[in-house]
């Protein structure tokens, strides 16, 4: 057999390769359809194409030296500007823009541990207090930076529960933190208390506000009670808010502000003694390409607050729909009372991945979720008016009662698994780890879930599932 030529000698022709983009996009997530809940934040054909010129005209730009391109260093000032009249921040507030959340919250740790390091003259043995609800990036971040993440339980509404957090403080922890909402639930944490035990132990106090940031404030001037989250809270220190999620940006754009420039300096990075020259870099990254900065810009300043603002108000009428609708289900429970347009929904009666398995063969995407088992739905502009279709698919799934499958019990421990896996994980690839470790593959049922059967009956230890994930990670790339 030829060996396949991966890399070409000789350069393809520019319309054979633009002709395959479609091709190549078969089997992806066809969003524009409107069926996928969460992953793409669409402004909507009216709006896009401005952020997508800027994209392509400033694409090829570095944002690494501000004195090179001036105007994307304006793009960056303007952007944290516009992010810090959102959060209610004072003249004090500053920040900068980052790639997403993930490098967002991992700015504010590092400020975190640099001020920790400052003030107790030690190195290392540092602690953070945060909900069992907050996202994994403040764990990937407490991992690099060796901080120990102290997880805590969160209260029956899902919300950080601000006694258990208080419990959890001793003389190693450096910050708390709380989410606007909490990713699983879309429920905001009480930030006002949790912010003032920061306060009264002297700790930095971090919100991630990466899924709220752009709806909360809209929400809020449109009449609906709003927890409040942001910098009018004595006691918060810093924000995280992405721009990519309902700033309707295009990805590779979010924000984090500080309450002081004196934090902020903790977050620059400078070495002078490099052969290359003095080096200094304000965030994680070092080169990147100024398109997504550009298109974050243009994209605030086209939609505008009152556009925001609409888009919001859509959202959340659509949001309404799905929540009455889902409780119009005897078996189906929407956990806790959602804040925003996030919610999660779980199954009184047989297995809520069974409906999710089912919903996906009609085109709906949905993220699962373990502890309890749930679907996810993540409301955006691209699913405004598709919620007629989608309670009538729920409908007729929920009624067909053979479909949901064995009762909840036996199958509670493939569920918590298969969410955790089916999140990253393509079915087919599922079914191949599956077949790999030999696990049982039950004869009837899709080959997703037949896969899923098979995987957790080869563990007893949540250890190996970890093991199996990084397994597969490795085998993936
Ligand atoms: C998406 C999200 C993040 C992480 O952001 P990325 O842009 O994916 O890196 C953090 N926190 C919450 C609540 C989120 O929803």
């Amino acid at each position: 057999m030829k060996k396949k030529e991966i890399f070409p000698e000789k350069g393809r022709s520019s319309s054979s390769l633009l002709e395959q983009i479609p091709i190549l996009k078969e089997g992806d997530a066809w969003w524009e359809l409107g069926k996928v809940f969460g992953f793409v934040y669409y402004p909507g054909n009216s709006y896009a194409r401005v952020s997508e010129e800027y994209y392509c005209a400033y694409m090829y730009e570095n944002t690494l030296n501000p004195s090179t391109f001036p105007s994307l260093m304006d793009f960056e000032k303007e952007i944290v500007a516009m992010a810090a009249e959102l959060m209610h921040g004072d003249k004090n507030v500053v920040g900068n823009v980052t790639t997403g959340g993930t490098e967002s919250i991992f700015m504010a740790m590092k400020v975190a541990r640099e001020v920790a390091r400052e003030k107790s003259g030690r190195q290392n043995g540092f602690e953070m207090v945060l909900p069992e609800t907050i996202h994994p990036a403040f764990l990937k971040a407490c991992d690099h930076l060796s901080v120990k993440a102290v997880l805590v339980p969160v209260g029956e509404d899902k919300r950080a529960d601000p006694e258990a957090i208080e419990s959890a403080i001793n003389e190693n922890t450096i910050l708390l933190a709380c989410s606007a909402p909490c990713f699983p639930y879309g429920v905001v944490d009480p930030i006002a208390r949790v912010a003032k035990i920061a306060k009264e132990h002297d700790l930095l106090c971090h919100v991630d506000a990466c899924m709220g940031g752009f709806m909360l404030p809209f929400m809020e001037d449109m009449g609906y009670e709003i927890p409040q989250f942001d910098f009018r809270v004595p006691g918060v220190s810093s924000i995280s808010l992405d721009a990519h999620k309902y700033g309707y940006a295009p990805k590779g754009n979010s924000i984090v502000l500080y309450k002081d420039r004196a934090l902020r300096k903790k977050q620059f990075f400078v070495h002078t003694e490099w052969p290359g020259g003095i080096f200094a870099s304000t965030t994680f990254m070092g080169s990147k390409s100024g398109g997504p900065q550009a298109g974050c810009w243009a994209i605030m300043k086209h939609i505008g607050k009152e556009g925001y603002r609409k888009i919001a108000r859509d959202v959340m009428t659509t949001t309404k729909h799905l929540m009455e609708g889902i409780n119009q289900f005897e078996t189906l429970e929407i956990i806790s009372d959602p804040n925003m347009s996030v919610m999660a929904f779980t199954s009184t009666k047989g297995d809520i991945f069974n409906i999710g398995d089912a919903l996906e063969k009609k085109g709906w995407h949905l993220d699962r979720l373990q502890f309890p088992d749930a679907l996810h739905i993540t409301v955006t502009q691209l699913n405004i008016g598709k919620e007629e279709s989608f309670l009538e698919d729920l409908a007729e799934i929920v009624k067909d009662k053979a479909r949901l499958g064995k009762d909840k019990k036996s199958m509670s421990n493939t569920v918590n698994l298969a969410g955790g896996l089916t999140k990253i994980l393509p079915g087919a690839l599922l079914e191949k780890a599956a077949r790999k470790l030999g696990g049982k593959m039950s004869g009837k049922g899709s080959g997703k879930q037949a896969a899923l059967y098979g995987i957790s009956a080869s563990f007893s230890n949540r250890k190996d599932v970890k093991k199996l994930v990084l397994n597969l990670l490795d085998g993936m790339y």
